[in-house]
């Protein structure tokens, strides 16, 4: 796992609470050091980035053959948001979260944190984050089963 300890690009994308995430496969944070369940929690997140990067990528596949088949086009460029699709995912996700406490009449400050929380990514990761054991035996897209829940 590489983890950038006091990260320039942590104090420039963490506010609030948080002090540590998961960037692109590797882990950030403003923290001197990490403790054992935060390195834990954040390699769920990267081991969920990587499923999501060939998820993207498989679907990308799929897409432009089906495309082809049709005797249309896909270009290549749309390749470069693969490895964003973690994020794409996480942020689809926390918007339709955030959106369903507004609409339940939830109090506003609990909007956000209740959104976070509901994150399937989120939900495995604090689910597991103390379990030493967990990471080696995960299964691949452990994350899709706490979809549905909130
Ligand atoms: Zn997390």
């Amino acid at each position: 796992m590489l983890i950038f300890y006091q990260s320039g690009l942590a104090q420039l994308l963490l506010f609030g609470k948080f002090r540590t995430m998961m960037f692109f496969g590797t882990v950030i944070t403003k923290n001197k050091s990490l403790t054992d369940i935060s390195k834990r929690h954040e390699g769920t997140h990267i081991k969920q980035y990587w499923e999501c990067l060939l998820l993207g990528l498989v679907l990308w596949i799929l897409i432009a053959g089906i495309v082809a088949l049709c005797g249309g086009h896909v270009s290549c460029w749309w390749l470069c948001a693969v490895p964003l699709t973690y994020y794409l995912m996480y942020g689809a996700e926390w918007a339709v979260s955030y959106l369903y406490h507004i609409l339940k009449g939830d109090a506003r400050e609990k909007w956000n944190d209740a959104a976070y929380h509901a994150s399937a990514f989120e939900m495995e990761a604090y689910a597991h984050e103390d379990d030493p054991d967990y990471l080696p035996t995960r299964k691949w897209y452990a994350f899709t089963k706490y979809y549905g829940a909130i």
